[in-house]
């Protein structure tokens, strides 16, 4: 195979195989969770911790009880209060 791991000698087909192994070894963590930004080594860290947000809204608004399970979204909706 082309590409191989100067660190661990592991060999890839693809450049960006290797590029997403290579992350694994400089202690980078390629792969970050949308909703609420934290990041992971490895993707089935991330799925699993993905688990938490589905089917479960984490984040409810103490003004109106609207609930939300992205942090994002529920930002947004707190600014809706926020009178200036
Ligand atoms: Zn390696
Ligand atoms: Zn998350
Ligand atoms: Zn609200």
């Amino acid at each position: 195979m082309p590409f191989t791991c100067e660190t661990c000698g592991k060999s890839f087909k693809r450049g960006m195989s290797l590029k997403v192994h290579s992350l694994q070894h400089s202690g980078e963590k390629p792969f970050k969770c949308e909703n609420c930004n934290e990041r992971f080594q490895y993707k089935y860290q991330l799925r699993s911790h993905m688990s938490i947000h589905i089917g479960h809204k984490q984040f409810m608004c103490q003004w109106c009880g609207k609930d939300f399970n992205m942090k994002q979204y529920f930002d947004e909706h707190m600014k809706t209060h926020t009178v200036l």
